[in-house]
């Protein structure tokens, strides 16, 4: 076994792992990355096809980002932001906010102040944190105003963050350490019980057939417990798709009208964009082509986030994974300046928003994340995207004649691949059989990496993949599932 390896399974505890079965092979050694492609410590390649867990956006070792890495470490690495403040956090902010309201009307629900921490899931303990005394300080303090989010929600592993997360394989074992939340159903066309279609070889969201029962859900979850007033802070979601819930697509529609359902009852927005910021969802948008238009003609105006996409302007709106392109922990909460004045008084009024991290506003990740959003301004990444958005959908289309392959959801760039017993049926395997972890292991040897989420195979590919190296992925996807079952 590789030293290296071996110092691993001796040494490191790895998340979300068994590690007896992570004892029992020997590890692949990560060294290198360039673009889409990781190689490791015995020479071997392989296509990065969930950018890292879904951080990297541009590629490993894109020059402008290493430069501009290297630029900012030679004046320095960090200085606090806790009385501080540095140059390439204040131009990164000011940034965020222009990309982060290009269809902001109204200085109210203008996003216009940003709060860094390190990962998506302190991006989401600040939001949960700001709202709540937000909302105790305009409803009365002796309120205990409740949070709203959906089923399956995952939105981060500090103890704040699972409250708000209802996948009970991840935060069941936990429930004794969390606050309580209310959830709501999410729409999750493909295994529905309102929808009344039969399967398909296509997306479920295109052949459902309903009557929009998931939003009326949503209402009544909100004039079921008005009698007494609004309980909610905030409404909390992944717009457009849920990521690690099972990569699980909102039919065209539902983000806008649940948001509106929230809003009418007095409920902030919460909108968690950490896997679906920078670009994710896509460029064009079959809705939408004057959108497309614009974006392809003007690149400093593509919209970068999903709400942004569908015209919902949140309160607060949490970016982590991609913001450094993928090269460096950072995150960011943004919020309204009324938000903002509402902790604003004198100092023994004690209004300050107290919470922090040591590595807030970190000058080399501000530096990547500047240069990462300047490259998704240009026309060049613009035109990549759409392509590479256009190129998944045409590969896609040769997992369908797979008897194993349930449903197909794509966002943008983002894939997921739900594996069935039976496409008839839609009867899913059972989780002890670990199909989704099995399938990836075997991809692994076809010289691709990615990782399930439970039977939903994931692709997510670096905005840099070429054609050749996207009909890669799928092609090892397809001889894989052909091969196990
Ligand atoms: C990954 C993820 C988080 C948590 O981010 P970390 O950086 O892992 O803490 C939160 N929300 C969503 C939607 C995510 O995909």
């Amino acid at each position: 076994m590789n030293p290296l390896a071996r110092l691993d399974q001796k040494f490191i505890w790895h998340p979300f792992t068994q590690m007896r079965d992570w004892l029992r092979r020997e590890p692949i050694v990560i060294t290198e990355g360039q673009g889409a492609v990781l190689r490791d410590v015995k020479g071997r390649e392989f296509l990065d096809a969930n950018s890292s867990i879904w951080t990297n956006l541009h590629g490993h070792r894109h020059p402008k980002i290493n430069a501009a890495i290297t630029r900012q470490l030679k004046k320095i690495s960090h200085s606090s932001a806790l009385g501080f403040a540095n140059e390439p956090a204040s131009l990164l902010a000011e940034k965020l906010v222009g990309v982060a309201n290009s269809n902001s009307s109204g200085k109210n629900s203008k996003l216009g102040k940003v709060f860094f921490s390190d990962d998506g899931s302190t991006a989401l303990e600040v939001a949960l944190k700001l709202a709540y005394e937000f909302t105790r300080r305009t409803r009365g303090t002796n309120s205990m105003p409740k949070f709203l989010s959906l089923v399956g929600a995952y939105h981060g592993d500090t103890i704040g963050a699972v409250s708000l997360g209802h996948v009970d394989l991840f935060h069941k074992k936990f429930s004794g350490l969390l606050f309580k939340t209310d959830k709501v159903m999410s729409p999750y066309c493909y295994r529905c019980p309102f929808n009344r279609a039969k399967p398909e070889r296509e997306d479920a969201r295109k052949y459902r057939k309903c009557d929009w029962e998931c939003v009326g859900l949503v209402e009544n979850k909100f004039s079921a417990q008005t009698k007494k007033g609004n309980p909610y802070a905030a409404f909390v979601f992944e717009p457009l798709m849920q990521g690690a819930a099972g990569m699980i697509p909102q039919p065209s529609g539902w983000l806008g009208q649940v948001t509106k359902i929230a809003r009418s009852h007095g409920a902030l927005l919460i909108a968690d964009e950490v896997m679906t910021g920078f670009g994710r969802t896509g460029v064009t948008c079959h809705l939408d082509n004057q959108a497309n238009a614009t974006a392809l003609k003007n690149p400093a105006a593509a919209k970068l986030f999903a709400c942004a996409r569908v015209g919902v302007q949140p309160d607060f709106l949490c970016v982590a994974k991609g913001l450094t392109g993928g090269y460096l922990p950072m995150a960011a909460t943004m919020t309204t300046q009324q938000v903002f004045d509402a902790f604003l008084g004198e100092y023994e009024e004690f209004k300050t928003f107290f919470h922090g991290h040591s590595f807030t506003g970190n000058q080399l990740g501000a530096a990547a994340a500047l240069t990462s959003l300047g490259i998704l301004q240009t026309a060049k990444s613009v035109s990549q995207r759409a392509q590479l958005q256009k190129h998944l959908q045409e590969e896609l289309q040769s997992l369908w004649p797979l008897p194993n392959v349930g449903d197909i959801r794509q966002v943008g760039l983002v894939a997921g691949i739900e594996l069935v017993k039976n496409w008839r049926t839609r009867e899913p395997f059972m989780l002890r059989e670990r199909v989704g972890i099995r399938v990836c292991e075997a991809m692994a040897k076809r010289g691709v990496l990615t990782r399930p989420v439970g039977n939903v195979i994931v692709l997510m590919p670096p905005y840099c993949t070429s054609r050749t190296q996207l009909h890669k992925m799928i092609g090892a996807l397809r001889e894989t599932v052909t091969e196990i079952f």
